[in-house]
């Protein structure tokens, strides 16, 4: 079974609050990509990477996949304004004889070996596989800055990368939606659109997205932990 991941990086980063994109920024002195892609090297299920990348960091990111000798790295490609185009991007260089495609955030480098592995294991069965896990806090839905009323949170998850699908799959989603004009936040999404279930694999707590400069100071706690 061939499977490829796709690693969308290609985001300008405006939460963080300053010029340098987010997934270039250093956690134990290694650029947050450069984890990710490591991370994502280690599952033999993986065969190859397509990495997408800011127009103006193609070489930035082709250094990275150089000095941290990344070599399941067979493409850098630009990315695209949306995150959703930036994916559709990286899915035109996937082989035609790719049977699940991976897709994961490049600011995503806590992924586990484990976590990628049941998501294209579930994938390869049922078509959509994805990273999620369960609510714990109460939820309430707010209006500036007062609550407006609870929200149920029984059956309902936080879902993460990585986010697994049969290559057919989600090229449809991807075709659909663009002509649609329909945008989502991740992948699944596109393929809900087609009537597919997805199904869900564990996620966990320390596989976060980094964002903010507040899950910059959390990413490097986790690494001394994880270390240390
Ligand atoms: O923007 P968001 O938080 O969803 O970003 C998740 C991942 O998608 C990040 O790794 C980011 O670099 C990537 N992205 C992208 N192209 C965009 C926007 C985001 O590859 N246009």
């Amino acid at each position: 079974m061939k499977t490829v991941a796709i690693v969308p990086a290609a985001g300008s980063g405006g939460r963080m609050g300053k010029e340098k994109k987010k997934q270039f920024f250093t956690i134990g002195g290694r650029p947050i990509l450069a984890h990710t892609l490591t991370r994502l090297s280690l599952s033999p299920m993986i065969e190859e990477i397509i990495l997408v990348a800011p127009e103006d960091e193609i070489l930035a990111c082709e250094q990275i996949v150089g000095e941290y000798s990344l070599r399941k790295v067979k493409k850098v490609v630009e990315g695209g304004i949306t995150r959703q185009e930036s994916v559709s991007h990286g899915f035109g260089e996937t082989p035609r004889n790719t049977d699940i495609v991976l897709v994961h955030d490049g600011v995503r480098p806590f992924v586990t070996v484990r976590m990628v592995e049941d998501v294209i294991k579930l994938a390869a069965i049922h078509g959509a596989a994805i990273a999620a896990i369960r609510v714990k806090d109460t939820l309430k839905k707010v209006d500036d800055g007062v609550v407006i009323g609870p929200l149920p949170r029984d059956g309902v998850v936080r879902v993460q990368t990585p986010q697994g699908f049969r290559r057919e799959a989600l090229k449809k989603g991807l075709e659909e939606a663009a002509s649609d004009g329909f945008v989502a936040t991740d992948e699944s999404s596109l393929v809900e659109r087609l009537g597919m279930l997805v199904h869900i694999v564990d996620g966990d707590e320390t596989n976060i997205k980094i964002t903010t400069p507040d899950d910059l100071k959390m990413a490097e706690a986790l690494l001394k932990s994880m270390e240390g």
